[in-house]
């Protein structure tokens, strides 16, 4: 393919990793984000070595440690007794087995590392306030309307979330639906706990009908919260929507006290409440010279701590192909045929693991003895998947 513009409609985690991706291969890029300010509300991620190894590949390594926490290990507990129920390594096991880190870091810091790199890129221009409200295409070319302006280039990417318009424009509108779950997202200032009250692990307390995740943030000065709740009619999806504390507590009564010192030293001004949705998975992400990334084509509940992961993943890929030989339609539908199977196991899984984390009774109870066989077992799929090999494009670089 000769020099070629992409567009790409949002600037979160995905449209940013693509920005970068796809100006690293030589590509203009102009990303539109509808947003005031390109950032990230709150809370924390774990990037598995999945996906570290597109952000290394891609020269952040040394700004994403420099923010990020290490965890040495996962972590399943009882939710009142707190024994634990099965284990995972992480830390220089992760590294040695797959050659990558796993990072815990604030999805502020990393959408800082994101912004750096692609304010710093020529061959990346990047809008706010820039809603992409309609898209259209030719053989030849893709037009985006922003506003007043009508901007024209070789190939769009919707990677404006799940509510993408770029999606509805292609495929008609379809609503995603409530999966019956309400997360709430807390962060704890490490000074407020007592010293050594939480072990350096991505830990999850299984319960019935609930589960309560945590981890380390930025060098281990937060405690990251993740507390999912099933609940009927509350259905609102929102990265700001606020909390209340009350309401929290309230949910987790009778809950190990770890639990209940984490609740109650959480952050008030920055607890946030979410109902969560997602999709079954699509059967097409693309048409002619427009296509999907990230949540705008598998939205999906984090339940495998794997979406913006997979985000990150299909940025690599598509990347790739864009530069490889062929028409941009062939190449959008290779895009989709390779990253279909895996995105869709990992929604699928996500799905499992909701009915999984919450059973109560006998299943709750096989479910502990399964997990203690699969400790170590559990996340080799996810880990082990490379998304530079995976349209044929070698690593540029290694961790330090
Ligand atoms: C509680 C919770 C915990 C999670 N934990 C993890 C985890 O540990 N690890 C992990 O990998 N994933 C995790 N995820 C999933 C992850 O947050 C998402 O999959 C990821 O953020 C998706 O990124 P995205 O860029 O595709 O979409 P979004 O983050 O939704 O970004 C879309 C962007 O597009 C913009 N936009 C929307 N419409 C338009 C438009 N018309 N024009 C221009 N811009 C537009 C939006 O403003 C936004 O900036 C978690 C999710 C939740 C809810």
């Amino acid at each position: 393919m000769s020099e070629k513009t992409i567009l790409i409609a949002g600037g979160g985690i995905g449209g940013m990793s693509a920005a970068l991706t796809l100006a690293g291969r030589g590509f203009d890029v102009r990303v539109f984000e509808q947003a005031e300010v390109f950032g990230e509300v709150g809370a924390g991620l774990q990037l598995a070595p999945n996906c570290t190894r597109v952000l290394i590949d891609l020269g952040l390594e040394e700004p994403l440690r420099s923010v990020a926490f290490l965890p040495d290990g996962t972590q399943m507990r009882h939710w009142k007794r707190g024994t634990v129920i099965g284990e995972n390594d992480l830390g220089d096991a992760v590294l040695e087995k797959y050659g990558f880190p796993y990072f815990h870091i604030h999805r502020a810091d990393l959408m800082r590392v994101l912004l750096d790199a692609a304010s710093e890129h020529p061959g990346i221009e990047l809008s706010t306030h820039a809603p992409v409200e309609a898209v259209e295409q030719d053989d030849e070319r893709v037009c985006v309307t922003v506003g007043e302006e009508r901007i024209t280039g070789d190939v769009l990417v919707g990677a404006d979330g799940i509510k993408s318009v770029v999606r509805e424009a292609l495929f008609g509108s379809e609503s995603p639906a409530f999966t019956g779950n309400v997360a709430w997202r807390g962060l704890v200032p490490v000074e407020r706990l007592p010293a050594a009250l939480i072990k350096p692990k991505a830990t999850v307390w299984w319960g019935p009908h609930k589960h309560f995740v945590h981890y380390y943030l930025r060098r281990g000065e937060l405690v990251n919260c993740v507390c999912v709740v099933e609940k009927q009619g509350w259905e609102v999806e929102s990265w700001s929507e606020r909390g209340d504390l009350a309401e929290l507590k309230n949910d987790f009564a009778g809950w190990h006290d770890e639990v209940q010192s984490l609740i109650d030293n959480i952050d008030r001004d920055a607890l946030f409440k979410t109902a969560l949705y997602d999709r079954p998975p699509m059967l097409q992400w693309s048409r002619g010279r427009i296509t999907l990334l990230g949540d705008a084509c598998h939205p999906t509940l984090p339940f495998l701590a794997q979406g913006a992961a997979m985000a990150i993943e299909d940025a690599a890929v598509l990347a790739s192909l864009l530069r490889q030989a062929g028409t941009v339609e062939a190449q959008l539908k290779r895009y989709e045929d390779l990253r279909m199977e895996r995105t869709a196991a990992i929604q699928n899984g996500s799905r499992r693991n909701a009915t999984v984390f919450h059973m109560t009774g006998v299943k709750a109870w096989a479910r502990n003895r399964a997990a203690k066989r699969a400790s170590g077992r559990r996340l080799d799929w996810l880990f082990r998947y490379n998304a530079l090999d995976a349209a044929g494009a070698p690593a540029q670089r290694t961790p330090s």
